[in-house]
């Protein structure tokens, strides 16, 4: 029987929080407050499909997963095992690139005679930068499903490509699935699920599911879109033989993650009917964009188990939200489903940008000002990022709001990596903060816990926060001359 090691390269040491099955995969760095608690780490979904894949093809399988182990490079290789693979697949990410392809170099150098794959949505668009360099043996060109599976399976190699091949004129197509058919469970198992749950706790323990790929609104600022392109689904079957296999672990809450899972609403409403018929006993959070959801598919959605959703609001600017593909007018269907979001209390997270072209001052306010009205438990605010790939980025390069050689470690997700037509990136930076810090005191305001003593220390860190986070708004504040940005610093109205 032929072994797979399959290797998720340990975490760039700095405050961040680091999640790689954000952005379609590339992942993001959310940065952590000074002294803040950093959360268990995520649990890593593609790298239990891919053990699943391998494991079904009848593989014997290893995951090495040092991030939920704390271990740093040198204890990463360390910790490797004594025996050298027939082959290691090591995944690659966005923000850790640079590091990660230094650690699976370490890798071949360990185990000189095992088959090194890299694999990650990642290469698509930087593998002819670095190919030259690294000492793997091999990218994986398109989606696991596509290239990895059968070449697991033993029937196509198609879409493995030597780096040795791949010079700066190399041109050839990523692999997309077709169709979802046949695709084996993640095999969740082979990982170490209390190294992820809060104080390892596996009631508490949220796992990633998916029940499609892709997305076809097409924004221009995303990723999921020229990664995993347009929209398939798996079978009803797959879902709830997933979800009865997760309940089995002990999990009670699953999150999809799907860049979009209402697009089209038959699985999902197939799926609520049968969780409402045959209960498993799981709640389960979902991201959707929220304008196409009918009312009555929430209230089902909800009677099935949904107790969280995630929906992009983007920006309060119509113009902004024309720029990036999407439709003004979708804001009134969005705001009613979040009153009836709050009204089945069902926890929303919504999210926005800062940092669009025609951002400024003013309509950044606006932007928040917007969030407070919508009232969700959470807030997400994130920087405008020209991932690789994106039509934002080419026009952020022919505006020459950024260039080409910044490095792989400034895609974090939350930070300037350029202005807008009226903001310099510095400016970008300081609305960011004091957005996220205007947000997050709002919720906090209107959403606090139960009972004396959780009460006591909510709003004693609700002080902390705001006296901390204060030069930042203030900051914002002097910067906008006071006026347009009041509403990013009146922090609990
Ligand atoms: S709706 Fe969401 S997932 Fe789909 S393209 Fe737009 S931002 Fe991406």
């Amino acid at each position: 029987m032929s072994r797979i090691l399959i290797v998720n390269p340990p975490t760039p040491p700095g405050p961040w929080y680091f999640q790689k099955d954000r952005a379609a995969g590339l992942g993001t760095a959310a940065p952590l407050r000074p002294k803040a608690s950093r959360p268990a780490p995520l649990a890593p979904h593609d790298l239990a499909q891919i053990a699943g894949y391998a494991l079904d093809a009848g593989w014997q399988v290893e995951v090495f997963d040092p991030v939920a182990l704390h271990l740093d490079a040198a204890g990463s290789l360390a910790a490797l095992p004594a025996t050298a693979p027939d082959v290691v697949a090591v995944r690659l990410a966005l923000f850790s690139l640079e590091q990660d392809l230094v650690f699976a170099d370490a890798v071949k150098a360990r185990f000189p005679a095992s088959q090194v794959i890299l694999w990650g949505n990642v290469i698509h668009f930087t593998v002819k930068d670095w190919a030259g360099r690294s000492r793997a043996d091999s990218v994986c060109f398109g989606e696991p499903e596509a290239v990895l599976l059968p070449f697991l399976r033993g029937t196509d190699t198609k879409g493995l490509i030597p780096l040795t091949e791949i010079g700066p004129t190399w041109r050839t197509g990523w692999q997309n699935v077709k169709e979802l058919v046949d695709v084996p469970l993640p095999a969740w198992h082979l990982l170490p699920l209390a190294r992820y749950a809060p104080d390892g706790d596996l009631s508490q323990l949220v796992l990633h599911l998916q029940t499609s790929l892709g997305c076809s609104v097409a924004c221009s600022m995303c990723p999921y879109f020229v990664l995993q392109g347009r929209y398939r689904q798996h079978t009803l079957a797959r879902v709830l033989a997933e979800m009865r296999y997760l309940r089995s672990l002990g999990v009670m809450h699953v999150q999809f993650r799907d860049a979009n899972i209402t697009e089209r609403p038959e699985l999902p409403r197939a799926l609520a009917e049968a969780l409402i018929a045959e209960p498993l006993g799981l709640t389960f959070t979902m991201e959707t964009a929220l304008e196409n959801v009918p009312p009555d598919d929430l209230r089902l959605y909800h009677r099935a188990g949904l107790r969280g959703l995630i929906t992009g609001i983007e920006s309060a600017d119509p113009a902004t939200l024309a720029l990036i593909n999407q439709n003004p007018e979708w804001s009134a269907p969005i705001s009613a489903n979040l009153a009836l979001c709050a009204a089945l209390g069902i926890d929303v997270t919504t999210m926005y940008i800062v940092g669009f072209p025609h951002d400024s001052w003013a309509s950044i306010g606006e932007t928040i000002a917007l969030a407070k009205t919508h009232r969700s438990r959470f807030y997400s605010v994130s920087v405008m990022t020209p991932y690789h790939g994106t039509p934002y980025r080419s026009q952020a390069l022919a505006n020459g709001f950024v260039t080409t050689d910044a490095p792989y470690r400034a895609y974090t997700g939350f930070s300037a990596m350029g202005g807008t037509h009226s903001l310099t990136a510095d400016e970008v930076d300081a609305a960011y903060r004091a957005a996220r810090a205007t947000l997050e005191l709002h919720s906090r305001w209107h959403f606090p816990p139960a009972g004396l003593v959780p009460q006591v220390s909510h709003w004693l860190r609700f002080a902390w926060l705001a006296a901390t986070t204060a030069p930042a708004r203030l900051s914002a504040r002097w910067r906008a001359r006071l006026a347009p940005v009041n509403a990013l610093v009146s922090h609990a109205g």
